[in-house]
């Protein structure tokens, strides 16, 4: 029921900045004042009871903790990019999964991180202050307008790309549109979601041009189709022509795509459930890299 959207049953999850603080210690401190489990999916992300309110916590001041939710943290973790790659965050600010980048980087390597958007730049620039790490370019721009085969991004081997999108999968807009008044808005809805879908579609078939990548996660906070499983069959002939193949972020969970295409059992969706947000990743590796790992 509605009662359940309210949000205030949803664990606190929190995410470690291993750059700054080992996730040991986090908890040794935490559970000073809080019941601190490790989350069972994510490494490094901590869940605390409902309501636990951290905002003025010194562990989020100084850059050591982040209020991340657990969506959130799968997509960089999905991504699984190696100690000393060259990644690129397509759609940055305000740079919550960049500097999830970093820490799991180890702060080596380089991370260039892509932002439209003036006034949020500013934002991804604070967020990557405050996380302490020194391995990111932030790059003011269209990803659209970057050329894959410039020589800046020739070593680039990741691409996380978490486009604008609906924001469906979140509980204020679920909420407005479980109310039937709302019918009438369908139309322009409708019409909304194909718009942001056709910059979803392109930006997904930019990421996977890079030359050098071998990982590109796809990422969005909707729990519409035409956001997630068709933006993906959509880029399929051609993630196929450059050696792509869907490959299976987070084997062990079991909510994944519709079943609208061969293949999307490998997708991944979170439902928005009581305790969890509306959300969904896809994963695509270069074949040759997926046989490589198999041996
Ligand atoms: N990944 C971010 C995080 O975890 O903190 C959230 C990204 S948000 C869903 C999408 C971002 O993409 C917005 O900040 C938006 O301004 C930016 N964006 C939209 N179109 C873009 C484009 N063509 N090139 C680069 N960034 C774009």
């Amino acid at each position: 029921g509605v009662s359940q959207l309210n949000g205030h049953i949803k664990p606190r999850y929190v995410r470690v900045n291993t750059l700054k603080m080992d996730v040991d210690s986090a908890v040794q401190e935490l559970e000073k004042h809080y019941t601190v489990q490790k989350d069972e999916t994510v490494p490094d992300l901590l869940v605390l009871p409902p309501g636990s309110d951290l905002h003025a916590h010194h562990l989020v001041a100084n850059g050591r903790i982040f209020l991340q939710g657990k969506a959130s943290s799968m997509v960089a973790a999905a991504l699984q990019p190696e100690v000393g790659w060259e990644v690129l965050d397509a759609c940055s600010a305000p740079g919550n999964k960049t500097i999830h980048l970093a820490a799991l980087m180890e702060g080596q390597g380089k991370i260039i991180a892509c932002e439209l958007n003036e006034e949020r730049v500013k934002r991804l620039e604070d967020t990557i202050k405050l996380s302490g790490a020194s391995n990111i370019e932030v790059c003011h721009g269209d990803f659209l307008g970057l050329n894959p085969k410039d020589s800046s991004f020739k070593k680039v081997r990741a691409i996380l790309l978490d486009p604008s999108c609906s924001g469906s999968g979140t509980i204020t807009d679920r909420l407005d549109h479980l109310l039937p008044s709302h019918a009438d808005n369908m139309n322009y809805d409708t019409m909304r979601l194909h718009k942001l879908a056709g910059f979803q579609k392109k930006a997904l078939a930019h990421a996977l041009s890079f030359p050098q990548v071998e990982r590109v996660v796809y990422s969005t906070c909707s729990i519409h189709q035409i956001e997630n499983e068709d933006v993906v069959s959509s880029v399929l002939p051609l993630a196929s022509s450059l050696g792509f193949e869907l490959a299976t972020p987070f084997p062990q969970w079991q909510r994944r795509g519709l079943p609208v295409f061969s293949g999307s059992e490998h997708l991944l969706r979170m439902d928005p459930v009581e305790d969890k947000e509306g959300f969904f990743i896809a994963l695509f590796v270069k074949t040759n890299k997926l046989d490589n790992q198999k041996s």
